[in-house]
């Protein structure tokens, strides 16, 4: 998209839309099948705004999968609610309670498992980043202010807005369970009022990376196995981007994961 006027218009019209924006913020998390999204929102006239969004160029429509274009992409990061600005303790941040649950939804990788929409209150705003260090498995991402747990197969995301979002979970007594752990172990270090220290590196193996790829020794990454891509990405003497079965519906949450864990490499 070259931004000349004609372009601005498409794409202020394609998102002046509720339905359309809704369709918009469910790619944000992940590629949808057409008929995902029509369970979501209804069927009604979801083709003319499947049809906006395209001719804005935001989305694109393959083998019955939506998907962000690039330029989509773009669009919605800029849109995005800015990252509250980290604070230097948690001195003064106030404990936090569960307010809702409010959508259990099948994970697109697992249809047995759910993935979960919920709310912490009060909002951890700039003190996410601090709590980073609580969690083994925890990284701050600057870009969508929002504190990335990894829990088993679990992958939790918790925005700086008190949204919290999780994949793979096996039932709502879980959900809970999970929610209240975050909740505890967050509320103790606020009221400790200290800082975590950082922690050390994890460290990631390529066994590890193994469990998350798809196993199917298809070469399309250049490599004879995905275990030598494994052994390969480990090394840094390749990148995540080669297995580009890895793109597939099935496969989202593996993904997920797979980029957490390069971030430790
Ligand atoms: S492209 Fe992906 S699935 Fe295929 S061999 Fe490489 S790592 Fe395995």
């Amino acid at each position: 998209m070259s931004g000349s006027p004609a372009e601005v218009k498409l794409v202020s019209n394609a998102m002046a839309n509720i339905t359309r924006r809704k369709i918009m913020a469910m790619l944000v998390e992940n590629n949808r099948k057409k008929d995902e999204i029509e369970k979501a929102i209804g069927a009604s006239m979801l083709d003319y705004h499947l049809q906006m969004l395209q001719q804005a160029g935001l989305v694109d429509l393959k083998a019955g999968t939506v998907i962000l274009t690039d330029f989509g992409k773009n669009f919605m990061e800029s849109k995005a609610e800015k990252p509250a600005e980290v604070k230097k303790d948690l001195i003064g941040t106030k404990p936090i309670e569960i307010a809702e649950i409010r959508q259990l939804l099948p994970c697109i990788a697992d249809k047995t498992k759910f993935r979960i929409i919920a709310k912490f209150s009060p909002p951890l705003g700039g003190a996410l980043k601090l709590l980073e260090p609580l969690f083994p498995r925890a990284r701050y991402s600057e870009k969508i202010g929002a504190l990335i747990i990894q829990r088993g197969t679990i992958l939790i995301t918790i925005y700086s807005s008190g949204n919290v979002t999780m994949t793979m979970i096996k039932s709502e007594a879980e959900a809970k369970e999970t929610l209240e752990e975050l909740k505890n172990t967050i509320n103790e270090a606020i009221v400790k009022g200290v800082t975590p220290v950082p922690r050390e590196k994890v460290k990631v193996d390529h066994m590890e990376i193994y469990e998350y790829l798809p196993k199917t020794d298809c070469k399309i990454c250049g490599e004879q196995s995905c275990y030598s891509f494994a052994i390969r990405l480990i090394g840094r003497e390749t990148t995540l981007d080669k297995c580009t079965p890895l793109l597939e519906t099935k496969y989202a949450t593996n993904i997920e994961h797979l980029r957490v864990l390069m971030e430790y490499l």
